[in-house]
This record gives structure tokens, C-alpha cells and sequence, in this order.
């Protein structure tokens, strides 16, 4: 019996739409396994900036670090665009990860049979692809001292201790022993004393899980690789800049943005959201798409809560909406039997979910 304690933090523009499906699928599952939700909902972005003045309120943090998990729809929007740097809703959403210590973003690309000619690129690459890149969040050159701009130069600072490659490079180990049990290194060890110490450590770390097995790749190499041939990759491993951009290209494997769940992992307490941002472009219109927003909580049963028989149940949910041709107005073109709401999707997920 799991009696959890969930933060919900909705946000703005899309982000209470899509965050109230997500929501209706976990009380779904309520009804059918011995686990109960207790949601506490917080305010963050925009909406916080509004209400109290800061786009991250004291209370937040401190009752996000008190509950079991944080539910994170989306911040962010033209309004609040010309605000100064401290006060917009995005520097709140960093400031919050690095409260959280949530150093490892795990962002899986998977393509659903159903949909993979949404993909840019040719079904045949793409059929099949499941990897997972697990990206060092809080370190390396966005946060690096010194760092600087003068009249006629600039610069940052690539830097990574010992400690933050070892507790990435583990969370990494541990995700590939669960999945495929590969694990690929992307550096630029033949350029960066960084990236060598990178490697260096990944290999000491590797030691520890004997059952997984670890390759290393440039990251030029690495950006190539992922759009020849996707497949190849089970778990990538890497830093901060470089799984920033890995990532998102990872991501355009898959078609729609709308699809794409992910976490952001510490000792503490961790974070679960969708990829995409708030969309004010859509927001209210009820056209959203919720499942990256469903997803997110997949993985915040399986990762936070521990509850992977139930995170399963709304992956194959999910899959079974898909495979019966729902679709969002982001996947009409898409072999569409039946074109539905925001609302309406979360409904036939949770369906699902009790039914099969
Ligand atoms: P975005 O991801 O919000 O939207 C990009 C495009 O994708 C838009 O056309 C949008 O309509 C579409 N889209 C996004 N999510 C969708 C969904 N679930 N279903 C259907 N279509 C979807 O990116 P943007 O337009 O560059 O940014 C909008 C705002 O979001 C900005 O203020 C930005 O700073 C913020 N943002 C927030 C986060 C976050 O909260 N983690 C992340 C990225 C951007």
C-alpha cells in the first residue's frame, strides 16, 4: 500500500490543461492497485510572479522538498518576456532544479510503432528506436567559475569534479541495468582535459556493474550516429552543454514534441516533467497534447515511487490510445481515427489504464 505525497506544480499556459490529464490517469490507477495520491498543488512562473511576486515562492521549494515527488507541467510566456532575468518564470524553473539537486535529466526518445512516419526522417531508421540519455544537469559550463564578459572577449568554464562524473555516471549504470545493459559515454576527450577526466571515471565507475556494457563516442561522432542509425543507442551518458543538444535532437526522433516525457533526478527529491514548454500559442484551446505529460508521470511512479507495475500500465495505455488511432490535433496527419481534446485523450488513457 503507497500513500504518496505529489507536488503538483501546473504553471502556465498549457501547463494546467495537460497537468490535470496526467492527474485523471494516476487516479485511475488508484482505483485499480493499493496506492493512493495526496496532491498539494504549488505556485511556479508566471502565475507565482503574479500572485506573490517571485516566479519561485519559498513555499514551493520547501514543500516540494517535503512531498514525495514534484509534477511539473510547463512555465513561461510573452507576458512576462520583458521582466528583469531574476524575475522571470524561467529563471524560477532553474533555481529550482538546483534547490532540488536534481543533477541527472533522463530523457527517453521512444518511437511508437504507430507513429513513426510523424518522424522526420524515414520509418526504417526510426522503427524500433528506445534509448534513454541520461544528461548531468547542474554541473559543467552553464554553472562554471570563472566565467565572464569584457570589453573584447568572453568566456566560460568547462568544469567537472571527480564526485559529480561518479553519481551521473552511476544513476547511468544503474538505468541500462534495467534496460538493454549498454551504456554510451559521449565526450570530446580528444580535445577537453575534462572530457579525458570524464572518461577516466566513467571507466573506474563501470567496474561496479560488470553486466553493462560501456562504449565511448565523440559528441560530433555522437550527434552523426544518432540520426544514421538511432537504434544502436540503449542508454547515452553525458554532460551538461553536450546532453543538452543530444537531447533535443534525440527528441525529434519521435515526431511531436507533445510526446516526450522526462525526470530530473537527485538525492532528494525529483522532478517530472514534459519536454515541451508552455505553448501559449494553444494554450486553452483544449488541443494539447497530454501525454508527455502522462509519460512524465510513468516515470515518476517507476523512478520515484517505485511503482513499476503500475508505470507500465500507463505505458501500455498510452500505446493501446495510439495504436487505436486517438490522436491529438499535433498527430491529425498521423493515421487519425479519431481526432480528440486534450481532455478527451486523458479519458481514453485512463480507460485504458482501468480496463486492460
Ligand atoms: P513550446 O515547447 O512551448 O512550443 C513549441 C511548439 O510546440 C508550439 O507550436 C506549441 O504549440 C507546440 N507544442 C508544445 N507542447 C505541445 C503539446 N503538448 N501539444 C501540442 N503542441 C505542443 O516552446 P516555445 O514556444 O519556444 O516556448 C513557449 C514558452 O515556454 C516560453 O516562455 C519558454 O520559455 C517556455 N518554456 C518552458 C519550459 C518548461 O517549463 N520546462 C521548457 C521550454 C520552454
Amino acid at each position: 500500500m503507497g500513500n504518496y505525497k505529489i507536488a503538483v506544480i501546473k504553471g502556465d499556459g498549457i501547463g494546467p490543461e495537460i497537468v490535470d490529464e496526467a492527474i485523471k490517469v494516476l487516479d485511475a490507477l488508484s482505483s485499480i492497485y493499493d496506492i493512493s495520491f495526496e496532491y498539494e498543488e504549488l505556485l511556479m512562473g508566471g502565475i507565482a510572479y503574479d500572485i506573490t511576486g517571485d516566479p519561485l515562492p519559498q513555499e514551493t521549494i520547501s514543500k516540494s522538498l517535503n512531498s514525495d515527488a514534484v509534477l511539473f507541467g510547463a512555465i513561461g510566456g510573452e507576458k512576462w518576456d520583458s521582466l528583469p532575468r531574476e524575475k522571470r518564470p524561467e529563471s524560477g524553473l532553474l533555481r529550482f532544479r538546483k534547490e532540488l539537486g536534481v543533477y541527472a535529466n533522463l530523457r527517453p526518445a521512444v518511437v511508437y510503432d504507430e507513429l513513426v512516419n510523424a518522424s522526420t526522417l524515414k520509418p526504417e531508421v526510426v522503427e524500433g528506436v528506445d534509448l534513454m540519455v541520461v544528461r548531468e544537469l547542474i554541473g559543467g559550463i552553464y554553472f562554471g567559475e570563472p566565467k565572464g564578459r569584457e570589453a573584447t572577449r568572453a568566456y566560460n568554464t568547462m568544469v567537472y569534479s571527480v564526485e559529480e562524473i561518479e553519481r551521473i555516471a552511476r544513476r547511468a549504470f544503474e538505468i541500462a541495468q534495467k534496460r538493454r545493459k549498454k551504456v554510451c559515454s559521449v565526450d570530446k576527450a580528444n580535445v577537453l582535459d575534462v572530457s579525458q577526466l570524464w572518461r577516466d571515471v566513467v571507466n573506474e565507475i563501470s567496474k561496479e556493474y560488470p553486466d553493462v556494457e560501456l562504449s565511448h563516442m565523440y559528441v560530433d561522432n555522437a550527434a552523426m550516429q544518432l540520426i544514421r542509425d538511432p537504434k544502436q543507442f540503449d542508454v547515452i551518458l553525458t554532460g551538461n552543454i553536450f546532453g543538452d543538444i543530444l537531447s533535443d535532437e534525440a527528441s525529434m526522433l519521435s515526431g511531436s514534441i507533445g510526446l516526450l516525457p522526462s525526470a530530473s533526478i537527485g538525492d532528494k527529491v525529483g522532478i517530472y516533467e514534459p519536454i515541451h514548454g508552455s505553448a501559449p500559442d494553444i494554450a486553452g484551446q483544449g488541443i494539447a497534447n497530454p501525454i508527455a505529460t502522462i509519460a512524465s508521470a510513468s516515470m515518476m511512479l517507476k523512478y520515484a515511487l517505485g511503482e513499476v507495475e503500475a508505470a507500465n500500465k500507463i505505458d501500455e495505455a498510452i500505446k493501446q490510445a495510439l495504436k487505436d488511432g486517438y490522436r491529438t490535433k499535433d498527430l491529425a496527419d498521423f493515421d487519425a481515427k479519431e481526432i480528440c481534446s486534450t481532455n478527451e485523450m486523458g479519458s481514453i488513457i485512463a480507460n485504458y489504464v482501468v480496463k486492460s
